[in-house]
């Protein structure tokens, strides 16, 4: 079964005085997440704390729970996981006024045996490098990638667009939660990425990618990658999670 060698960071950037993302690395689950928090009158850091901890506790809790077809699937324990989140995040907004109308992006990944399970809602993103090549995992649930879909806006005008961080999807918000759940079969050296997206727009894929395959171990390149997100200007937190697929033979 590969193992992943996991490396996390996350930074204010330049610009914020306060950072509103939250990551957690369960390397014992299997279990990375992200989660980059927004609204609630400033404090989005609450939001984005609420789903990784929640996010962490369900998953633990569903080991073993067994649903109407046997034991419960790594998806499926992810999407309760997730559904958990939300309600939490409206609770906590219920509770306390200053919180009302808080939410949170989250991207989650599940390291199963050959294969990664990837949840995620809104623009917080995974990639995998294989080999040089840079793949996008998730699509993003943004105003801006539903115009690009659309065919109404380009790519280079969907990064420049006043309206590039308003997301379609996020936990917390009024309607039910949605959640994009896929799984990818792993090889060894393939090296996951999971950002925020104060990450992807600084970088084009291209830059992300480049400064990737430059080499080192997960710890080097996190912190090549914020630090070439800062000096482009760090308009947004910055916060990165790299897992390293080990090979057979690897310590
Ligand atoms: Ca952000």
């Amino acid at each position: 079964m590969p193992a992943v060698e996991a490396f996390g960071l996350s930074d204010v950037g330049r610009v914020r005085s306060r950072n509103e993302d939250s990551y957690a690395l369960v390397e014992e689950q299997g279990l990375f997440v992200v989660a980059d928090g927004m609204g609630g009158h400033g404090n989005g850091d609450v939001a984005s704390q609420i789903a990784v901890g929640a996010i962490v506790e369900k998953y633990r809790q569903s080991a073993g729970e067994v649903g109407s077809d046997g034991e419960l699937a790594v998806a499926e324990r992810l999407q309760s996981a997730f559904a958990h989140a939300h309600e939490r995040i409206r609770e906590a907004g219920d509770r306390d006024g200053a919180l009302r109308g808080m939410g949170t992006t989250v991207i989650a990944i599940v390291i199963d045996g050959e294969a990664a399970i990837i949840g995620h809602v809104g623009d917080s993103r995974a990639y995998a490098l294989r080999g040089s090549t840079l793949t996008q995992l998730t699509e993003d649930h943004s105003w801006v990638h539903e115009q690009v879909a659309a065919g109404h806006l380009s790519v280079a005008q969907a990064r420049d667009h006043p309206f590039k961080s308003v997301v379609t999807r996020a936990l917390g918000g009024e309607q039910a939660v949605e959640v994009d759940l896929r799984r990818v079969r792993l090889q060894p050296g393939d090296l996951l990425v999971l950002c925020s997206d104060g990450l992807t727009t600084m970088l084009t894929d291209e830059e992300i990618g480049r400064l990737l395959s430059a080499g080192g171990g997960v710890e080097e390149r996190s912190t090549r990658l914020v630090a070439a997100a800062n000096e482009r200007g760090g308009a947004d937190n910055i916060t990165v999670i790299l897992l390293a697929v080990r090979g057979e033979g690897d310590d």
